[in-house]
């Protein structure tokens, strides 16, 4: 099949390469100047695991273009893929400008039929939004269906091309066929693509997103407890997710959700449901534990300092939101950075793979390392806020000699305290007691 996909970001890449690596037609249209000129180069924009090679093998063999060119993308594509943006607008509901600019520009571009579909996480109402913004200047035929996507970055290829389920949300039985025959090559292990109305596929992302969110807060808060009874917040996790209507997932403490999805994905559905008349209340709970949960690492370093932290200098390990990606929007360790250096404290960070995007955001603010062990040096303390493999394994012998002080905050519960008190560190986590 011949598709296009319009916005080249984290999802719109991974889509179009994985359509192209099952042997489609892929063409991605962009705005950003810059980056379709690296991708047409072969050059990789973002970092994802697994993707750079498939993205290369079908550049080369012609399955996959790079446009900045919505007219020339659509021409000749059957099945039309929206991948933008949809930001939180000042009252925290999704802006939908660029999804609405690009139908209204698809309105003047569209020839014959076409099925355009949405992939960015939208608000119920949406297709309808879209089918009118379309149909203001074209009257040809064509569909528009909801398709969101669940892929995780650090694992976007492998949910892409083996995800546990394909909602789609049409009530044109043309284009249920087309997406089916599109998604056949994905689903061959029997996950199912589950087909419903437009407003129900578009509100199953925002559900599925809040309910993981209110799980981490939940969990979040459970460790809060924990701290104040003296528990153990990772026996208590065991203990509650062996039980299957709970489930082993998504049950660890930390420093809050961040990321490009959950926080304003949360945010936009509690405006929905103010619009709606409806005053959604676990949500507010939620999106208000996460922002205490964020700075909770650092109530606990300046408690450690008796507040005196303005002539402290921290190491940090781990910049981008979760691990294996480079995303660093929302990410909790910028929270972690502005509250620190706002205080007075100096940095010097690590991150595998975020730096070059903090870099551009936060410039000279704070010191950047070549590798892990250098951001430790002449530090008073580490402080852990995203769980990258590689330092779950540390030189801790290393580290010792390093860091000026043996004091590690770790927002992401990586150590055991045992192993920590081996090396005689003051270790300080979320949900434990304090060693
Ligand atoms: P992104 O910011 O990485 O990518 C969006 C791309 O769209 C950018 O490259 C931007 O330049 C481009 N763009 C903007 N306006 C354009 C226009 N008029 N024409 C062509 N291109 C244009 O965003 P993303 O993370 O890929 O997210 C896209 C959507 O998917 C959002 O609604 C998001 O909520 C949803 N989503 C994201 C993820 C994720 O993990 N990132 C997962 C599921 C769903």
């Amino acid at each position: 099949m011949k598709i296009a996909i319009v916005g080249t970001g984290y999802v719109g890449l991974v889509t179009g390469t994985c359509f192209a690596e099952t042997g489609n037609i892929v063409t991605c249209v962009d705005i950003d100047k810059s980056k379709v000129e690296k991708l047409s180069g072969g050059q990789i924009t973002i970092y994802e695991p697994g993707l750079e090679n498939i993205f290369l093998r079908n550049i080369k063999e012609g399955r996959l273009k790079f446009t900045t060119q919505l007219e020339e993308a659509v021409a000749d594509a059957e099945i039309i893929f929206l991948a933008l943006p949809t930001p939180p607008g000042a009252d925290g509901s999704a802006d939908l400008k660029y999804v609405l600019g690009v139908a209204d520009h698809l309105g003047k571009v569209l020839k014959g039929y076409n099925v355009i579909v949405n992939k960015s996480t939208v608000p119920v109402g949406t297709a309808d939004k879209v089918k009118a913004a379309i149909a203001k200047n074209y009257q040809g035929e064509f569909d528009v269906v909801s398709n969101p996507e669940f892929l995780r970055e650090g694992v976007a290829v492998d949910d892409f091309m083996k995800p546990d389920r394909i909602v789609v949300g049409t009530r044109s039985e043309r284009a249920k066929k087309i997406i089916n025959d599109l998604y056949e090559p994905f689903v061959r292990q029997g996950n199912p693509i589950i087909f419903m109305d437009e407003s129900s596929s578009e509100l199953t992302k925002y559900a599925a997103n809040s309910f993981l969110a209110t799980k981490i807060s939940f969990m979040n808060e459970i460790a809060q407890l924990c701290e104040r009874f003296g528990a153990d917040v990772d026996m208590v996790r065991c203990g509650i997710g062996s039980d299957d209507r709970i489930g082993k997932r998504f049950l660890f403490p930390g420093i809050g959700y961040g990321g490009s999805c959950f926080p304003k994905d949360v945010q936009a559905l509690i405006k929905s449901s103010d619009e709606a008349g409806y005053d959604f209340e676990i949500l507010k709970a939620v999106e208000k534990v996460n922002a205490i949960q964020k700075l909770h690492l650092v109530e606990k370093i300046k408690e450690y300092y008796s507040n005196q932290i303005q002539d402290k200098h921290f190491a940090i390990w781990g910049l981008a939101f979760k691990p294996n990606t480079d995303d660093i929007r929302e990410a909790p360790a910028l929270k972690i950075i502005d509250a620190l250096t706002e205080a007075g404290a100096t940095i010097k960070a690590y991150d595998p793979e975020a730096m070059p995007n903090v870099k551009f955001h936060l410039g000279d603010r704070i010191q950047y390392a070549n590798n892990q062990y250098e951001a430790l040096e002449n530090a008073d303390a580490l402080i852990i806020a995203t769980e990258w493999s590689e330092f779950k394994t540390p030189n801790f012998g290393l580290m010792e000699k390093l860091l000026k002080q043996k004091v590690v905050f770790d927002g992401r519960n990586i150590y055991k305290n045992d192993h920590l008190l081996e090396f005689n560190f003051i270790y300080r986590s979320i949900g434990r007691s304090s060693v």
